[in-house]
């Protein structure tokens, strides 16, 4: 059986219309749509998106002769918020907002469905998964039952992207942001959220009722921002008329203005990577702050939650830095990284704390780790 996972991105969808003109028969389409409070009905989804999705390209797919399936978990966001911590010293808190690096709501509501679903097909799966062709590090990642059909037909992402627009079918999305998701996801920019403000202030407002709720285990929202410290960043960017240019969407491109944190002064979460104990930051570090005989790389998300590369310099879905004590090989080409290669450790630690270590100690952790 032949199976589409269908995010509604470019890249998944330009894979459905390539095998529709090559007539490659697709046995199921299933999109995996996450609730933020599905008692009350309200999707995570952005209303255009799944609009889009379910009014538009899911009778195209149909009309194809291709069976699309639109698939949930029971889990909510509202209920992952309020989950209460059973151990250790933030017992009797509630988790409160996912943090970007770790999404909750990816790994509990996003991805279980897909999987369920894939499962209930049987072992006879060949799943076809929107990688494309010059997305050669997630390319070499794909194993087993996937195949990328926009590999194999030698289409890149802006060759997808303008196939879907060919056909109609591309996403609303990109008229308002550079990246999809959840209206309520932690990465996305501020311009994002000034979009949501802007033009679902209903949906804002859920948030801003979370932010007053007591009892979190971190009042964190957004890259160590609070709620209210990220809206107030969300006031100044729609006060900026040449900024804010919503309807016609103009992409501020964040990360060229790199606010970047000096590195002695920055909170970090402790970390493993790559076999060795590090530090996690969400912000860019100014690196004329590193001590000597650290060493600092970016990592990259693959827009679903996961960090999928290390490289010295990450410009576009940059997730965060970590500072190590030994030098990375490959790092300025970019190192492939898998869920295994890292773990958070769940402390918090200071620069001096890391350098204090004596070695003995990072062994232990290494040898916890494995
Ligand atoms: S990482 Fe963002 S888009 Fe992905 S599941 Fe989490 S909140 Fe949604």
């Amino acid at each position: 059986m032949n199976v589409v996972s269908w995010s509604g991105g470019k890249d998944s969808t330009a894979t459905i219309i390539l095998a529709h003109e090559h007539g490659i028969p697709i046995d199921a389409i299933v999109m995996s749509v996450v609730w933020f409070d599905k008692e009350n009905g309200i999707s995570g989804e952005y209303p255009e998106h799944l609009e889009w999705s379910v009014n538009v390209a899911k009778p195209m797919f149909e009309s194809w002769g291709y069976p699309t399936y639109i698939v949930s978990a029971d889990s909510d966001y509202i209920e992952n918020f309020h989950k209460v911590i059973g151990r250790g010293e933030r017992k009797g808190k509630i988790r409160a907002f996912p943090l970007g690096g770790r999404c909750a709501i990816n790994r509990d509501c996003k991805v279980p469905p897909v999987k369920d679903f894939v499962k209930s097909l049987g072992d006879d799966v060949v799943q076809f998964i929107g990688i494309a062709a010059d997305e050669s590090e997630r390319l070499k990642r794909m194993t087993g039952n996937k195949r990328s059909l926009l590999a194999e037909f030698g289409y890149t992402e802006a060759d997808a992207k303008a196939f879907c627009e060919q056909y109609g079918l591309l996403s609303p999305s990109y008229s308002m942001s550079a990246r999809g998701g959840c209206w309520f996801c932690p990465n996305q920019k501020i311009s994002g959220f000034a979009y949501l403000k802007q033009n679902h202030p209903q949906l804002w407002e859920q948030l801003e009722i979370l932010s007053q709720e007591p009892n979190k285990v971190s009042e964190g929202f957004r890259y160590g921002s609070t709620f209210a410290e990220m809206a107030e960043e969300v006031e100044k960017y729609i006060s900026k008329p040449e900024q804010n240019t919503f309807g016609r969407f103009t992409k501020i491109r964040e990360d060229m203005k790199m606010c970047k944190v000096n590195a002695q002064t920055e909170e970090y979460e402790s970390f493993f990577i790559l076999g060795q104990d590090a530090l996690f930051t969400n912000a860019r570090l100014d690196r004329t702050t590193i001590p000597v005989g650290l060493y600092a790389y970016d990592l990259r998300d693959a827009c679903d939650g996961n960090i999928n590369e290390l490289k010295d310099f990450v410009l576009v879905n940059h997730w965060g830095t970590v500072l190590v004590k030994e030098p990375i090989e490959g790092a300025s080409e970019g190192v492939q990284i898998h869920a295994y290669d890292y773990n958070y450790i769940g402390e918090t630690m200071t620069l001096d704390e890391f350098i204090s270590i004596p070695e003995e100690a990072e062994q232990m952790s290494e040898v916890t780790m494995a």
